[in-house]
């Protein structure tokens, strides 16, 4: 029997109590994260290659793309109102009816992994094994977050309200996983969605919004929209009626937006400038692979990436690590991802302002280990650069520069090693290299980020197992960590209803 039908033999007075039974087991009711594609198996290979053969001719998006591009003040308006009204409907469909859709649009996700990959391929440059486990994750919120959905509604007492229309704004380095999880969290969350991807990502996007479309959800609640203006976007961030805006960017754009709207509801996850620290007590071995791989995976463009290592007493002092090091990053091989062999893709557009300098000019007292070279006349496509010699304070050691080029730093101890991360004004990930369980401790106690990594690389946040978000300038606004427990509940109001009857 479902639970409609059990209640109709249920004494009124008894309903309420039985309304709070749990749900029907349905099919998806417990979460797991999803898998990514073995690249071991033959026929996943071939399934890969047959995607990469379809990159340089690939056109996907750019229909829905193209229906979404809006030039003028009075069309942006009439689809925020649009989306404000239809959204009633959704805000007012039950956490589990919410569910069951987003379940399907995760089903739907995962069932569009080659259209996904190949867009994102074509589109920025991102190498299948970096764009596999980002579908993972796009599929893991929708699961996550429709099992939310049926939590949130009363909680202590207390009634979540939805936020009516919530302003999605993702960067193009996650094209898939970080619009889909700001989306789906919204909708999750009951309310509306207009949703404006990153220009240099916005094919990508579409792919993504056309599977939620595909799932149910309809078109006028999760509405994408290309601004061909720039005061168009103020406008959007701007409008009254958005009472949610989900930000994953630099900090300077946080501080934009807020620019426009001085009370703007924002949840934001922002800049990072992430190190990691490895002691004498660490397998050099492992984390000369972890750093290469933090450092240097996508080409450096992920906020959690690592920027920098920082080599406390005698692994500063021998060449073993600094050998390894250079061994591992030498031997990465850089190309465009239609080669399968490609570790190491371009960046998003030819290098320039801050990231430009940093791979072509040294600090006082640095020096390339490994020296950044131009690959071809694109600019997009970059050796990786390790400098050593970067000094406490300096340039390099504060500023974000998002591609791949890492700095190394040295400490007499640990603690020296955790002021020279904390000094740093973002707190996204940080990374220990140690097999020592004190100094564990000490560093746990101690460092300034929101997501810790022990023994391992400090990317690839994993959807309820380790839910992503940072403290300090990495984060602005009420946001809490995406793919964790409590995401939902700042997309909305709560208040506590009192009655005398
Ligand atoms: N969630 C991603 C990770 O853990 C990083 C997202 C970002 O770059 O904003 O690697």
């Amino acid at each position: 029997a479902s639970l409609d039908t059990l209640d109709d033999e249920i004494p009124a007075a008894n309903r309420q109590q039985n309304r709070s039974l749990p749900p029907q087991p349905l099919p998806h009711d417990s979460f797991k994260d999803t898998p990514d594609t073995d690249p071991s198996l033959p026929a996943n290979r071939a399934w890969g290659r047959a995607i990469l053969d379809r990159v340089p001719t690939s056109t996907l998006g750019n229909a829905a793309v193209e229906a979404a591009t809006i030039t003028d003040a009075d069309t942006l308006n009439k689809v925020i109102d649009t989306a404000v009204e239809k959204g009633k409907a959704w805000g007012a469909l039950s956490g589990d009816e919410r569910a069951e859709i987003l379940h399907r649009a995760g089903d739907v996700l995962e069932a569009r992994r080659a259209d996904l990959l190949e867009v994102m391929a074509s589109e920025t440059g991102k190498t299948i094994d970096q764009g596999d486990p980002e579908v993972s994750e796009a599929v893991d919120f929708a699961h996550y977050y429709a099992e939310s959905a049926r939590k949130l509604e009363k909680v202590d007492g207390a009634t979540f309200v939805p936020a009516k229309l919530t302003v999605v704004t993702p960067p193009w380095n996650f094209p898939v996983a970080i619009p889909a999880g700001s989306t789906l969290a919204a909708l999750a969350a009951g309310s509306a969605v207009v949703i404006k991807p990153a220009k240099q990502a916005r094919r990508s996007g579409a792919v993504m919004i056309e599977a939620l479309w595909e799932a149910g959800v309809p078109k006028d609640v999760l509405t994408m929209v290309q601004l061909g203006e720039r005061e168009l976007g103020q406008q959007l961030i701007s409008h009254p009626a958005v009472d949610r805006v989900i930000l994953t960017g630099g900090y300077e754009t946080a501080e934009l937006f807020r620019s426009f709207r001085r009370d703007l509801p924002l949840l934001a996850e922002t800049s990072g400038k992430n190190a990691i620290i490895i002691t004498p007590s660490a397998d050099l071995d492992l984390a000369a692979k972890d750093v290469a791989y933090s450092a240097f995976g996508h080409a450096g463009q992920k906020c959690s990436a690592a920027s920098l290592v920082i080599l406390v007493g005698s692994v500063a002092k021998s060449k073993r690590f600094h050998n390894q090091l250079i061994d591992a990053v030498t031997s990465l091989k850089v190309g465009y991802p239609q080669d399968p062999t490609s570790q190491m893709g371009p960046i998003i557009e030819p290098a320039n302002g801050k990231l430009l300098n940093a791979l072509t000019t040294l600090g006082e007292g640095e020096s390339w280990a490994v020296e950044p070279r131009k690959l071809d006349e694109t600019g997009r496509l970059w050796s990786p650069g390790v400098r050593h010699g970067v000094r406490r304070g300096s340039y390099f050691h504060l500023t974000e520069f998002f591609g791949p080029v890492l700095g190394v730093m040295t400490a007499e101890t640990l603690e020296e090693a955790i002021a020279i991360q904390n000094q740093i004004e973002y707190g996204l990930t940080a990374g220990l290299h140690s097999l020592n369980p004190d100094e564990l401790g000490i560093w746990l106690d101690s460092i300034q980020a929101g997501n810790l990594y022990v023994n391992r690389g400090i990317t690839g946040a994993i959807v309820q197992r380790q839910p992503f978000g940072g403290w300090k300038k990495s984060a602005v606004g009420a946001g809490t960590k995406a793919g964790g427990p409590n995401y939902l509940a700042g997309l909305g109001d709560w208040t506590s209803r009192a009655s005398t009857a």
